[in-house]
This record gives C-alpha cells, structure tokens and sequence, in this order.
C-alpha cells in the first residue's frame, strides 16, 4: 500500500454504485457522513473494502488529484486496460481543468497504441480520449439499472506501467 489516506473524501461513497447496498451510482450512500467518513466502516460492505481509487494507489498523482478536490474519481476498468474518470455530475468539466486534461490526453496518446484507452464518464454517458487530442462520443452506454455497480475494482496487477510513468505529471514531494 501507498500509505495514503482517504481523509475527509468519500466521493467514492458518492459516484460509485455499491450493488451489495443498492446503492446508485452518483448518489451519496445513506451511510457517509460528511467530515466523518463511513458510518458503518467496519462492517462495510466488500465492494467497499475492495475498491481503491487510482489516487490512492498511486502517489505519483498529487493532491491536486483527490477526488474530491479534482471532481472525478479515477479508477481501472476491463481488467486494467481502460482508466476511467468518473467525474461528478455537478462537475461535468473538471477533467478539462488544468493540469488534468493535458495529463489525460497524454496518458491516451501514450496508451493507444497497446489498446489502452482513457474514458470520460459523465454518468450513463461515455466519451474515449483519441490519440491527437480529440475524443469521441460513445453515447448512454452504461444500464439504466439504478444499482448497478461499476469497475467498483483494485486496479488489478497486469504488469502495465498505466497511466505511463513518463506522462503522470509532478511527483508529489515526499
Ligand atoms: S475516491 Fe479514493 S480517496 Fe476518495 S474516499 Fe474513495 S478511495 Fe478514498
Ligand atoms: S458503506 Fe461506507 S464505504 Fe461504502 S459507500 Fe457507504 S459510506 Fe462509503
């Protein structure tokens, strides 16, 4: 582990569906109490315990990239081949905020050629970063199944220096 904290974020608590709750995507979990974290976290459900953000687990991101300072969640989808940016809904924009889209479409242009893909999420609704600087529009997407869960997943070990260490951004300071 990185030895990061969640601290006072939670905005997975907000933007992850929790199946094992039926809990919504994008809705706060009855059980988050703001300034206080989890309110059941010891018994907290699996798909809870398991996940970990892509902030979390890698300290090359700074703190500029909590989540709930950046307005998104990044975390690791279809096996670790896609990084997905779960952005708030009352935050459509903020991945376009700066330094963050510059260091996305990096991490799309640096990926591409391996299948590797960054995807916005805003919602049900999809676009994937194209190597050059554009991205396309993939459309609703994901289940109109209120609870349904999604990627709630560890990026899993594959191997895959992704995002690519060269085009992360500043190292925080230790
Ligand atoms: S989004 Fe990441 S940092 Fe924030 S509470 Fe969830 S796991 Fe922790
Ligand atoms: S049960 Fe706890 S950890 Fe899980 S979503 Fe709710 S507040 Fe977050």
């Amino acid at each position: 582990m990185t030895g990061r904290e969640c601290g006072e974020c939670g905005q997975c608590c907000k933007l992850i569906g929790v199946r094992e709750l039926e809990k919504a995507p994008h809705v706060w979990c009855r059980y988050y109490k703001r300034g206080k974290g989890c309110g059941v976290y010891e018994d907290r459900p699996r798909g809870c315990a398991d996940f970990a953000c892509d902030w979390l687990l890698d300290t090359r991101l700074d703190q500029a990239w909590r989540p709930d300072r950046s307005g998104f969640v990044l975390h690791a989808g279809d096996g670790g081949r896609t990084i997905n940016v779960e952005l708030d809904p009352t935050q459509p924009s903020a991945w376009r905020r700066a330094p963050f889209e510059v260091i996305l479409r990096g991490w799309a242009n640096a990926g591409a050629a391996e299948g590797l893909e960054v995807l916005i999420w805003v919602g049900r609704r999809c676009w994937r970063l194209t190597p050059g600087g554009g991205e396309i529009d993939l459309g609703v997407v994901r289940p109109a199944v209120g609870f349904a869960s999604h990627s709630r997943l560890r990026r899993p070990g594959s191997g895959r220096d992704w995002p690519p260490r060269e085009t992360v951004g500043r190292v925080e300071p230790t």
